[in-house]
């Protein structure tokens, strides 16, 4: 079936873009995840008369987000996208955790039609909500021909659910692509194309990743001026089976922490680098240097050794 045809289901989280407030000019004392999914739909004239089928998963704040609703999302949208009558699923969401849903979606979701991601800065009672601009053009997106593989569509752009990043704290434009850019721009409605749709192997997890409740605990601690090695040695004594550290610059790390992180090793807690720097990532490495996470963000990293933990139980 061509994209633009058939359902597209909308797979409500909740977030900014479902929340509300007292006034109109209030865009941060606001309820997030009040509305569900049929009220977004019902607030985007264009849609109506669209073949659109609308479900509310979660009602969450998106910084509450937890691997339990990330399973059952998953299991939703990959239930949804092998019926043959859907063209496509879109997925609002918050803003603040949006781009780790993308990635273990990206990692663990055969998505050979589009799942499209969306969110909004504003809540939807604002004077000027992007919320309802950003669900059509979400829904654009799915409906192209073509379109496939985990997608999020924010302000005009569409990212790879593999690089997107949260880059400002309350801007209505707050999100990119990393250094790779994003892959196309929606202009009034039709999309202008600049690179393919992601396409990624799964994850060796991503065929039994079994109850959420048993994925393998991974921490991210930061390094920083000050930095103490107890804060690395606090998470392993709480639990952590793994460590990502979101290391200064090309993901260097502080002799305090660096020296906690052997230690962690050498009780086989696995321990990786990534870069606090919002661009580039750790490139390269000294031989002697901890294992790198290369361009993967903290957040990419954390999710990405949770996976490797859980194919090496499995195997
Ligand atoms: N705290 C909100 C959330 O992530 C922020 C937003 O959606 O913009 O759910």
């Amino acid at each position: 079936m061509q994209n633009n045809a058939g359902v597209v289901v909308i797979l409500g989280t909740g977030g900014t873009i479902a929340g509300t407030a007292a006034r109109a000019d209030d865009l941060v004392g606001y309820t997030s995840a009040a509305l569900g999914a049929d009220d977004l739909v019902a607030a985007v004239p264009a849609l109506a008369g669209q073949a659109i089928e609308a479900e509310t998963l979660a009602r969450l704040d998106s910084s509450d987000m937890d691997h339990a609703t990330w399973a059952t999302l998953r299991a939703r949208a990959a239930f949804h996208l092998t019926r043959d009558e859907v063209a496509a699923v879109v997925v609002t969401h918050g803003t603040d955790t949006l781009e780790e849903t993308a990635y273990f979606l990206h990692r663990t979701l055969t998505a050979p039609k589009a799942l499209v991601l969306t969110a909004a800065m504003r809540p939807a009672t604002a004077l000027s909500a992007d919320g309802p601009q950003n669900l059509l053009d979400a829904v654009t997106v799915a409906r192209e021909p073509g379109s496939r593989g985990v997608l999020v569509v924010l302000a005009g752009r569409v990212h790879s659910g593999a690089e997107l990043r949260k880059l400002h704290g309350w801007r209505i434009d707050a999100f990119g692509s990393g250094d790779a850019g994003p892959l196309a721009v929606v202009e009034d409605g039709r999309l202008r194309r600049f690179r393919d749709w992601p396409e990624a192997p799964l994850h060796a997890a991503a065929a039994s990743l079994g109850d959420a409740a048993g994925w393998p605990v991974v921490d991210i601690v930061t390094s920083h001026a000050g930095a103490r090695a107890r804060s690395l040695d606090a998470l392993v004594a709480a639990g952590a089976q793994g460590i990502v550290i979101a290391g200064t610059g090309n993901g260097s790390v502080h002799q305090e922490l660096e020296q906690a992180a052997r230690g962690a090793i050498a009780a086989g807690v696995p321990v990786r680098r990534a870069s606090r720097c919002l661009l580039g990532g750790v490139v390269g490495a000294p031989a002697d240097a901890l294992p790198s996470a290369g361009t993967l963000t903290p957040v990419q990293a954390r999710i990405e050794m949770m996976l490797d933990l859980l194919a090496a139980t499995a195997a």
